[in-house]
């Protein structure tokens, strides 16, 4: 009796919570995005502080300088997309760790970017701003908060969360410890066609070249040493990627070849 009753409650919840993406993709969201972004926040403070205690931060001031520019260009661009996201405490921070090929964000706009997809791809700038606009376009699509739902609404995410628990030593747990997984989960490719679309028009209006979309996946794939780049594996390739990105260029180069000052969100 009671299991019916669970099940009759998750039913219920799974016909309220079904939401539409900006692209117009439907989503399923049980973790609403509000609880995603404070489970976030609790997840990154975890998350980056093993780095922080050994100095793996934000070390290279020069990269600071360069990825923070680039991010707080596009972060503007996102606030005019969706005004609300102005007030997310929107965060970067640039791990020291050459061997990884990585960049994630979280609900409310928490970021990462590991030195080795900087170092590996020998990115330009307008290539950086493509991972950044597309894992920004991620966060703002509320993928975080889908991921997370997906997770928890089956009993045996539920349980493997209880699992890396015990063997992340993360100190936390439920809804925070979702969202830590989040990150670590592959995208659908629905959510990462949404994401190279949005993210393409972010990184275009904040002044990079589209062009540069394309660069960057065929870098990615590229890249060598042992299997596939971390950003891969959570990125999963969309069918036709490379013809999608070619075929939103056009009309992409007017946002970029706009002439004037591009506004900035201080970080
Ligand atoms: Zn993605």
């Amino acid at each position: 009796m009671i299991k019916c009753y669970r099940i009759l409650i998750l039913i219920t919840i799974l016909l309220v919570s079904c939401a539409t993406s900006p692209t117009g993709r439907r989503q399923l969201i049980i973790v609403t995005e509000d609880s995603a972004i404070a489970a976030s926040k609790q997840a990154y403070t975890e998350m980056i502080k093993p780095y922080a205690q050994q100095g793996k931060i934000d070390n290279d001031p020069a990269l600071k300088d360069r990825v923070y520019r680039i991010t707080g260009r596009l972060i503007a661009q996102a606030i005019k997309m969706r005004p609300e996201t102005k007030d997310w405490g929107w965060s970067i921070k640039i791990i020291d760790d050459p061997k990884t090929v990585n960049a994630w964000a979280m609900a409310g706009g928490k970021m990462a970017l590991y030195t080795g997809l900087v170092e590996k791809l020998e990115a330009t700038d307008d290539e950086l701003a493509q991972v950044l606009g597309h894992e920004i376009a991620h966060a703002l699509a509320k993928h975080s908060a889908e991921k997370m739902s997906v997770a928890m609404a089956s009993s045996i995410g539920v349980a493997a969360v209880g699992v890396v628990a015990d063997n992340k030593g993360l100190a936390i747990t439920g809804a925070a410890l979702a969202a830590a997984l989040a990150v670590q989960k592959p995208n659908s490719r629905a959510a990462e066609s949404e994401a190279d679309q949005i993210g393409i028009e972010l990184a275009a209006k904040a002044g990079y070249d589209p062009r540069a979309a394309i660069t960057l996946w065929q870098k990615m794939a590229k890249v060598g040493g042992k299997g596939p780049p971390e950003f891969l594996s959570t990125h999963p390739a969309p069918e036709n990627r490379e013809k999608k990105l070619e075929a939103l260029i056009p009309s992409m180069m007017p946002y970029y070849e706009r002439k004037g000052a591009r506004p900035f969100y201080k970080l």
